[in-house]
């Protein structure tokens, strides 16, 4: 007989990644697919990132820093934080898994829109609390209904926005009417993934806000606008004594020397200008794409982000197949709609050509 394992996981679903373009390549027998599944960047890193990543493997035979102390700084400098809010993570990911351990007793729940990033709710189950879930409204976030989720053992809000999978944001006044609502000892969780992609002028940085709320705790990740998905780190930005709690329940050394060096050479000036403008193409390509599918009479809710939502119903699975059957991959939320990544405009324009057949 195996050994017991906790009861409040039997139900848990385990995290489904996309397929892989090479997978797909070899089942069709093409050259290559595109994938637009898993809303990465289409660029390769900067050459200063890769000489970066060259320099540090020299070392690896060595433990990394396990306090991150020069991407704190650099961090810190960058985003005008206090080093003591920063704590760094394997990917955001990691750190929502963290900020659930450190915030939730046993029965605490965690509230949040729905869909959103599965991630939220897996974190509060593995950590022993409970995942509450409000359903959007036009594919947005409604923050009464959120206000209204509340209850005495709501411990931790999370906030995606721009939101994963439906692609639109909370406006500045939203957030502001949630972070008066709710309980000054309940952490707010603003994941910020996708912030860099943000063009609407109602939006807010969520570092101002925890600035002003010492109950807000902000996740950035270099997986998305800066393009590192594969070395997997991102960062928290919270009050200075929530951030020490944090920096209790990392796992040690999970940010390899090789993410950390790679995640500082980002943030140099001359790559983030370089990285900000990619960021500009991906937002002129969501424009492009967004209006081809509109002409094509799909209601695509207005992105704010490096993907498109496709509020296809019950067709959704099957528009993934058919699209997989034409060498794309695409995120299938089944019963609800499509994620569609932003790709390079070679990788859009096939999936546009799809999409007319289909549609
Ligand atoms: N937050 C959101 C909203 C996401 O969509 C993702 C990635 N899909 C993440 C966090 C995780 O990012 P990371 O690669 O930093 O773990």
């Amino acid at each position: 007989m195996p050994a017991t394992t906790r009861p409040a996981l039997s139900g848990l679903p385990p995290y489904r990644p996309g397929r892989t373009a090479e997978d797909l390549a070899r089942e069709l027998g093409l050259d290559e697919a595109i994938k637009l599944a898993s809303n990465e960047m289409a660029f390769g890193p900067l050459p200063s990132v890769v000489d970066a990543v060259t320099r540090t493997a020299t070392g690896v035979n060595r433990y990394p820093d396990m306090y991150n102390r020069a991407l704190i700084a650099a961090i810190a400098e960058r985003f005008e934080v206090d080093a003591e809010r920063v704590t760094v993570g394997c990917g955001s990911v990691a750190l929502v898994r963290h900020l659930a351990d450190a915030v939730l007793d046993p029965g605490d729940e965690t509230l949040f829109g729905w869909p959103t990033f599965g991630v939220y709710g897996s974190a509060a189950v593995i950590a022993g609390g409970a995942a509450v879930r409000v359903p959007l409204r036009d594919h947005a976030l409604d923050v009464d209904d959120l206000i209204a989720g509340l209850t005495p053992r709501t411990r931790m809000v999370v906030v995606c926005t721009p939101n994963n999978p439906t692609s639109t944001h909370v406006p500045e006044a939203a957030l502001r009417r949630l972070l008066e609502a709710v309980p000054r000892d309940v952490l707010v969780v603003l994941d910020e993934a996708y912030c860099h992609f943000v063009t609407a002028p109602d939006a807010v940085d969520g570092l101002a806000l925890a600035r002003e709320y010492d109950n807000v705790a902000v996740l950035r990740t270099f997986s998305k606008a800066y393009g590192l998905a594969g070395l997997r780190v991102g960062f928290c930005v919270a009050d200075p004594a929530v951030t020490a709690t944090l920096r209790k329940v990392v796992t040690t050394f999970s940010v390899s020397a090789v993410a950390q060096a790679a995640a500082i050479a980002c943030l140099e000036p001359a790559a983030e200008k370089e990285l900000t403008d990619r960021v500009a193409e991906v937002v002129s390509e969501r424009s492009r794409v967004t209006e081809r599918l509109a002409a094509l009479g799909a209601a695509v809710p207005d992105s704010q982000a490096n993907f498109l939502w496709l509020p296809l119903g019950e067709r959704s699975a099957t528009f993934a197949k058919e699209c997989e059957k034409r060498g794309i991959i695409l995120r299938a939320f089944p019963d609800a709609g499509v994620r569609v990544t932003i790709g390079a405009p070679h990788e859009n324009d096939a999936f546009l050509e799809a999409a007319a057949a289909l549609l």
